[in-house]
């Protein structure tokens, strides 16, 4: 009933805005494309991290192991020393049903054998309902930093590239993802992860990297200084100022920002780990398939939240337009944030070009813009942040070009 009230109002937001520019018949899919398991080092089973994301409201996954695809046959040693406990092999069981947990006695070790991507797939996908779309975390470094990339929809796994400097390790990664894609003819993608995560990319290597125009503006895993500290950027800043460097210069490609999760924690919600349902993008799709979700996440129709929902994002050739979904006692900030050019030069860098309280605004395109993104500010805090990123709620919409 939920999703037939939330598909009127997209429908009527698309009339009712004349000239709605992007997929205007869509639909708000919400999903997590960053999210680990036993298969990496989360510490709980595909089928428990299944379950969090398909009952609380999401309509696709995308499990990104380290460095690893959940095929194959893998057993996991349950007990005192083991990846789990007998406790949480016995609540499986109960979950799940005792056919469905697989134990084996080998080599004096108890062991549970974990189940496939395709074996969960089975239990959870519904046509319409819930969907997921094959991931991985390629998990590289250079220059004592991590380099982390999430590729979603491929189809063989990519082993870490490696390259001597950040730079090179950096393309030569999506050099590899971009090889799969072509090779296979498959609509595929990569997002750079979690760039404040020790510092590891400064807002200027992520302007000046080639080869994906995806990445990360809220990573709610522990750890990853979204909003910066006294000496770093936070990710909004980062991404300004990324998209001012690629774009001052007369170029043309944008930097789209997604909220993840980067799930590892699923037995307990304390700020301390890193648990389901801080950060996920809402994707405006036709239907849910894995084509049409990730068409529209690289043409950047979607947007990222931690806890605001949107009911409409549109641009016109004159305007940018967003409209917020009511929320019971709470209210909302709209800023539309850009870089313009002033006599020549690169102005100040994220300005607020505009701010409004209310549900809904407008943003008319003054043409001296680089880019105009907006952010909405809830007036409620964000109700389980990481340790450390206490903030209120947003909602980020993708910058757009306006026409010169
Ligand atoms: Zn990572
Ligand atoms: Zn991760």
């Amino acid at each position: 009933m939920k999703k037939l009230v939330s598909l009127v109002v997209v429908l009527a937001a698309g009339i009712m805005i004349a000239g709605c520019s992007a997929g205007e018949n869509g639909q708000w899919y919400r999903g997590n494309t960053h999210t680990h398991s036993l298969w990496s080092d989360g510490d709980a089973t595909l089928e428990e991290v299944g379950d969090w994301y398909h009952s609380n409201g999401y309509h696709f996954l995308v499990m990104t192991e380290h460095d690893r695809i959940a095929r194959g046959e893998r057993w996991i040693t349950v007990g005192e020393r083991g990846r789990i406990s007998n406790q949480y092999l016995e609540d499986l069981r109960a979950r799940f049903g005792r056919e469905w947990v697989e134990t084996r006695t080998n080599e004096g070790r108890f062991e549970m054998r974990l189940k496939t991507l395709e074996e969960v797939k089975s239990f959870f996908e519904e046509p319409g309902e819930f969907l997921y779309v094959d991931g991985e975390e390629i998990s590289d470094g250079a220059e004592g930093k991590p380099l982390h990339f999430n590729v979603l929809n491929l189809a063989e796994l990519i082993p870490t590239q490696g390259g001597d400097t950040i730079m090179e390790n950096v393309e030569r990664n999506l050099a590899a993802v971009n090889e799969q894609a072509e090779r296979l003819g498959r609509t595929m993608i990569a997002h750079i992860n979690h760039t404040n995560w020790r510092w590891a990319l400064t807002p200027e290597q992520l302007a000046d990297m080639r080869g994906t125009h995806l990445f990360e503006i809220y990573n709610g895993s522990t750890g990853c200084n979204n909003y910066g500290d006294e000496t770093h950027p936070g990710m909004d800043e980062v991404w300004d100022i990324a998209l001012a460097r690629r774009l001052a210069g007369g170029g043309s490609e944008l930097l789209y920002g997604l909220a993840v999760d980067d799930t590892h924690n699923y037995h307990s919600f304390t700020p301390d780990v890193s648990h389901p349902g801080r950060g996920w993008i809402q994707v405006r799709a036709d239907e849910l398939s894995v084509e049409a979700i990730v068409q529209s996440i690289s043409a950047g129709d979607f947007y990222s939240s931690t806890g605001v929902d949107l009911e409409d994002v549109s641009h016109t050739r004159s305007r940018y337009s967003i409209r917020v979904q009511p929320e019971e006692g709470v209210t909302h900030t709209i800023q539309f944030i850009g870089t313009r050019m002033v006599d020549g030069v690169v102005g100040e860098i994220g300005e607020v070009l505009q701010e409004t309280s209310g549900r809904s605004a407008k943003y008319r395109y003054q043409g001296d813009e680089l880019y105009v993104r907006a952010r909405v500010v809830s007036s409620k805090m964000h109700e389980n942040p990481a340790a450390g990123e206490e903030a209120p709620e947003y909602a980020w919409t993708q910058p757009v070009i306006p026409d010169r």
